[in-house]
């Protein structure tokens, strides 16, 4: 099935996908930093340089509350990362539809189409939490 994604538009989503990865990382180094603990130097400096490191398996046992909270956004913004490299980038993981431009653009870590992520939010429906 042809793509609607073209060079141009997929280079605009993957744009916005490493800002937004950078901004995570961004974040996350400075909570670590300043939670002055010797331990996370280390991981700060691994956070911010992550080469082929899944920086969401970095952070998972990391247990600090103020980091917690940006594992799913980074682990998200990875899995869509591989997705683009892998070429299955906007299309629906679940069904296999493609993903609008315009969805991907408001949301660029989206992994499934409006339809399916509406079924997948009712089957995994947490109280207070957003999925985005
Ligand atoms: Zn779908």
């Amino acid at each position: 099935m042809a793509s609607d994604l073209s060079g141009e538009r997929l280079a605009t989503l993957k744009q916005r996908l490493g800002q937004r990865y950078e901004e995570l990382r961004t974040e996350v180094r400075r909570e670590l930093l300043e939670a002055d603990s010797e331990g996370f130097l280390d991981l700060a400096g691994r956070v911010h340089d992550p080469g082929d490191e899944s920086v969401a398996d970095l952070l998972v046992d990391v247990g600090l509350a103020v980091v917690d909270r940006h594992v799913e956004a980074i682990r998200e913004t990875e899995a869509a990362l591989l997705r683009l490299r892998t070429g299955t980038y906007g299309t629906c993981v679940d069904c296999g539809t493609r993903i609008g431009y315009e969805r991907l653009l408001t949301e660029p870590t989206a992994a499934r189409c409006v339809t399916c992520q509406e079924v997948h939010e009712r089957a995994f429906a947490q109280p207070g939490r957003s999925t985005l």
